[in-house]
């Protein structure tokens, strides 16, 4: 299965996690607080979850998603997430027609990036008064892109610095199973994919998870076999490698460390308790 080119997030990543990683929130503690930093919220953990539902009429393919699908997802993000010391609430959500928007494209028929969505697309914002702005608020933008290749996108927190940017979900990736919202989910909290350095930095500069080359486009939709940077053959089975469906299933502890790294220096949002693992 393919989430979205790899390729979209080389080049902003490479740019802004060196320094994210090498900077953990203690050795920091000296320097003054920098005028950008966000206000910590302490919220157990939980993140509340806005959806923003694009749709082109009322109907299921035209995008009208029904609550029940929406309730799905956010329970497969609780258990997928569990014990990253983070959990998520289905906060608010609406529904904005607008035909193209949902086929991901502005009037002009360019492709729309979640930047500029987020500055256009705001409903819950205008008719209800909700605060979507807030960076470590979630909001998720459910659209149908023309490719049948782009499951989702999920924007990483360096984005946060100007605008308020979320997740975009296509709606044919948000059936039963999908670990796509997840793996974007993922994204949002500044992981990379497992492979984006390739052989280099440990693929990820995380080293509990294992580093390969770019997955071939046939490796992206199965759960076969492939060899590793370390020349062993492995089954991937990391939300954030580029799997099928049925192996992609955890989080490294490191990956979970750094998301809380990241939500609380970036975000400004406070894990909340990891559950002891009681197996
Ligand atoms: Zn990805």
């Amino acid at each position: 299965m393919l989430y979205t080119s790899p390729l979209i997030y080389l080049t902003p990543l490479a740019a802004f996690l060196g320094p994210l990683i090498s900077a953990s929130p203690l050795n920091s503690r000296a320097e003054p607080p920098k005028a950008a930093d966000p206000p910590i919220v302490d919220n157990n953990g939980v993140i509340k979850v806005y959806w923003h539902v694009i749709t082109a009429n009322d109907t299921l393919e035209g995008g009208h998603l029904p609550l029940e699908t929406m309730r799905h997802q956010i329970e497969m993000l609780n258990r997928n997430y569990e014990g990253s010391g983070f959990s998520f609430v289905l906060h608010d959500h609406g529904y904005y027609q607008n035909k193209d928007w949902f086929h991901n494209n502005d009037p002009q028929g360019t492709l729309v990036d979640s930047l500029q969505r987020s500055q256009l697309i705001t409903p819950l914002e205008k008719e209800r008064g909700t605060n979507v702005k807030n960076p470590s608020d979630m909001n998720i933008w459910s659209i149908n892109d023309p490719n049948p290749n782009f499951g989702g996108e999920g924007a990483f927190p360096s984005a946060i610095i100007d605008e308020t940017v979320g997740i975009t979900m296509d709606v044919d990736y948000l059936q039963k199973d999908s670990p796509v919202l997840t793996h974007e989910v993922g994204h949002w909290m500044g992981l990379l994919h497992t492979f984006d350095m390739e052989c280099e930095n440990n693929g990820d500069f995380l080293s509990d998870t294992i580093a390969e080359r770019i997955p071939t486009e046939v490796q992206q939709k199965n759960c076969e076999p492939r060899i590793g940077c370390d020349g062993k053959s492995f089954v991937p089975t990391n939300f954030m490698s580029y799997g099928g469906t049925e192996c992609i299933s955890e989080f490294s502890e490191q990956q979970k460390s750094l998301m809380r790294t990241n939500m609380l220096k970036i975000r400004g949002f406070k894990a909340g308790p990891i559950a002891p693992n009681t197996a």
